[in-house]
């Protein structure tokens, strides 16, 4: 069994942020059932090393340190699956906009789907994506996107 020093477990506790999401590479155990690629948001990073894990398959699996390789999101293609998984477990009514961030009034399917990803986003928004596959606005990375950058940068888990 490899165990982490302090400043590396430290380390780790810097860059998974609990809320980020990540991404699996690899896992060392012949019994799990995640996918490589499969997507997990990060709930923290235990005295081991070890960085606990929600799967959105459901399960509860922990990246093992030193065992185990996964990665946080970080392409436009990785930010889509968030966005498509935040999408599914969106709030009915008062969600915020995935997008910006501001609150959406009323009930969600009121507000506008995404053309990038099957969320709803704000009226405001739903409008700039028009606007920019017109070629008028330049397009606004998934990466920048609210749900996305803000777990990135420690605002905790995504609740929309
Ligand atoms: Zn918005």
């Amino acid at each position: 069994m490899n165990f982490p020093n302090r400043e590396t477990v430290q380390r780790l506790r810097r860059e998974y942020l609990v809320g980020c999401r990540i991404v699996l590479d690899e896992m060392d155990d012949p019994y799990t059932k995640i996918p490589i690629g499969a997507q997990a948001t990060c709930q923290g990073v235990d005295d081991a090393g070890n960085i606990l894990c929600a799967w959105d398959c459901g399960s509860g699996l922990s990246i093992a340190f030193g065992a185990d390789h996964c990665h946080k999101v970080g392409t436009e293609e990785e930010a889509k699956v968030t966005l498509e998984w935040y999408g599914k477990h969106q709030s009915r009514e008062n969600a915020r906009c995935p997008r910006c961030g501001c609150q959406m009034e009323g009930p969600t399917s009121h507000h506008a789907l995404s053309r990038r990803a099957g969320i709803m986003i704000c009226d405001e928004d739903g409008m700039r994506e028009a606007l920019e596959d017109a070629g008028i606005l330049k397009r606004m990375p998934l990466m920048q996107w609210a749900a996305i950058a803000g777990p990135e940068h420690g605002e905790g888990a995504w609740k929309g």
